[in-house]
């Protein structure tokens, strides 16, 4: 399956930093193994429903390069998971782009996994990784996890130094990251989380965040994941945005799927899944 789509006049390129098995009871701590029973079949047989994946996107059009969320890094991974080191460099480095190629960094929201490569730590010195870009978070999430005295060593690490490395901006709800990328507030997750339409010569791809982490979750979106912040919140904006993306028929990039992550919401048998692929229009 192609991991690069085209949007109009912008490449987007699905970028897999690491995986790991898909662990249902620590996800959805408050679903019973009775209501997972009717979905059993879409982890055991489709390939990949097993897994969570951790996806980074690259944005190539208007003379700029957008990297949008950064893994999880170089030293950190799942909690429970082993330890190893996630790939997003390399993966860079094979569609032509060094660290510092890369003009913009905006992220989904301040997880741990969303943050991961953002500085070298090279003894005391701290320096950006991504050396010629800023790096750009909704404000309401730096609001949020920068207030935070308990973090994730993730982000304590790869986040909070980016505002004393003088790189970090912060942006509104609907702010444009460059003329094809938009910032959509869809809070829950994190206060801040935030999804970013891509939209070029009439053609639009949405690049979800953390609205869904596993594909049950486009028929069952009332299952409440355990990082989301605000579960009522969340519930409200995945069901609000889901809706919108099955009847426009957009789209979508969700970056914990199954790689490449390119797929479509739509309607079977009176309930509303997830279609893996690019069909209808965007190619390249
Ligand atoms: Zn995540």
């Amino acid at each position: 399956m192609r991991t690069t789509v085209r949007v109009g006049n912008v490449e987007v390129t699905a970028i897999r930093d690491k995986a790991h098995s898909f662990d249902r009871a620590w996800h959805y701590p408050a679903v019973s193994e009775e209501a997972w029973a009717p979905y059993l079949d879409l982890i055991e047989n489709e390939p990949g429903n097993a897994m969570v994946n951790f996806h980074c996107f690259v944005v190539r059009g208007d003379g700029r390069a957008v990297l949008i969320d950064t893994g999880w890094g170089p030293e950190l991974g799942p909690p429970g998971a082993p330890k190893s080191r996630g790939a997003l460099p390399e993966r860079l480095s094979e569609i032509g782009l060094e660290p510092e190629d890369i003009d913009v960094v905006a992220f989904t929201h301040l997880h741990a996994d969303h943050v991961g490569w953002n500085l070298v730590y090279d003894g005391e010195a701290i320096s950006p990784r991504f050396g010629n870009a800023r790096y750009l978070v909704s404000e309401r999430d730096w609001a949020f996890f920068s207030s935070r005295e308990e973090n994730h060593p993730n982000i304590a690490r790869q986040a909070l130094p980016l505002e004393r490395a003088g790189v970090l901006d912060t942006f509104a709800d609907g702010h444009s990251l460059t003329r094809s990328i938009t910032a959509v507030a869809t809070p829950g997750h994190t206060p801040g989380h935030t999804s970013f339409v891509v939209q070029s010569g009439g053609e639009r791809l949405f690049i979800l965040g953390d609205l869904i982490h596993h594909p049950v979750v486009a028929t069952e979106t009332g299952w409440v994941h355990r990082f989301d912040a605000d579960p009522e919140e969340a519930v409200l904006t995945r069901r609000r945005q889901l809706r919108r993306l099955e009847e426009d028929r957009t789209l979508v990039a969700a970056g914990h799927l199954n790689h490449p992550t390119f797929g479509r919401f739509e309607r079977r048998g009176g309930r509303r899944i997830w279609k893996p692929g690019v069909t209808g229009g965007n190619g390249g």
